[in-house]
């Protein structure tokens, strides 16, 4: 569905219907709440049912449970796209963990596993389900939440980091494939951001330190800030975007550390 272009803002995204994954706190919440304010119509959706259901209420929009591990509520997520919104033009996969950290010597392979699928294997499954009803639409797109972690060696991020750098080859492969039906796919990879799933991170003072210093902005990224660069990716101001990782990270990724 695309906007008049005589008419409104590029940016707008009025009478567009979207699925935001892992959208009840966090990164995904404050994408939800964007789409929503640009005029978008929003299926919430975590694992947790309260948590659906308290910020599907507070929104005003529809919320489905989803544990994004389970193909079958990946399925049920779709289908309430299609009852409650009439159809899907867009489709933000954000649910994401980091598993334990550590190096790959002696990684604790049922991690490895959980970690793969719920990152990884679930946005695969998703987006097959999903970017039909996007095509079906007359376009429409889709954004990957991957990360720096994907982008750089580490020694502490694991799977998360190799299940990321899969996210954003992903949305290169899906943005080949689905391009000739209109569907634009791109993966977004934020630095570090204040969120519950950096908490542990934020409290360590000697890792604050070193990652500020490195980082040109001097300071963790609000959830927000990630949601602006998804928001332009999924509207018309994006239109001739597609396949391409955008990094979100205060500079992190560019500096040399010299
Ligand atoms: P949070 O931990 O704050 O939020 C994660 C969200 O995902 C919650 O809504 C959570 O819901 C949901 N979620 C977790 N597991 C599942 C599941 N199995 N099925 C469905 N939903 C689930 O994380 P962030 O907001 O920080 O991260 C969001 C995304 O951004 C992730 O993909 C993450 O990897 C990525 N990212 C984050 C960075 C950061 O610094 N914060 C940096 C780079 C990337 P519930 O409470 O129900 O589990």
């Amino acid at each position: 569905m695309a906007t008049d272009p005589g008419t409104a803002s590029p940016f707008s995204l009025a009478g567009r219907r979207a699925i935001v994954t892992g959208s009840t706190r966090g990164i995904g919440l404050a994408i939800a709440r964007l789409l929503i304010a640009q005029g978008a119509r929003v299926v919430i959706s975590s694992e947790n049912a309260e948590d659906t259901r308290r910020v599907a209420a507070d929104l005003g929009m529809p919320g489905q449970v989803c544990d994004v591990t389970d193909a079958g509520a990946l399925h049920d997520l779709v289908d309430c796209a299609r009852r409650e919104l009439g159809g899907l033009d867009i489709l933000i996969c954000n649910a994401g963990i980091t598993g334990k950290p550590g190096p790959f010597a002696g990684i604790a392979m049922d991690d490895y596993d959980r970690v793969m699928a719920l990152n990884l294997r679930s946005q695969v499954v998703l987006a097959n389900l999903a970017l039909p009803l996007l095509a079906d639409a007359g376009g429409g797109a889709a954004v990957l939440v991957s990360s720096l972690a994907g982008l750089r060696g580490n020694l502490r991020i694991n799977a998360y980091a190799l299940a990321k750098a899969g996210n954003a080859q992903l949305a290169r492969n899906l943005a080949v494939e689905w391009g000739p039906r209109r569907v634009r796919v791109n993966a977004v990879s934020p630095g570090f951001i204040a969120t519950e799933l950096s908490g542990p991170l934020l409290a360590d003072e000697g890792f604050m330190q070193r990652r500020m210093a490195m980082t040109p902005l001097r300071r963790p990224g609000r959830p927000e800030e990630v949601a602006g660069a998804v928001a332009f990716l999924v509207s018309d101001a994006g239109a001739f975007v597609t396949g391409q990782n955008i990094v979100v990270d205060g500079g992190t990724l560019i500096t040399d550390g010299s």
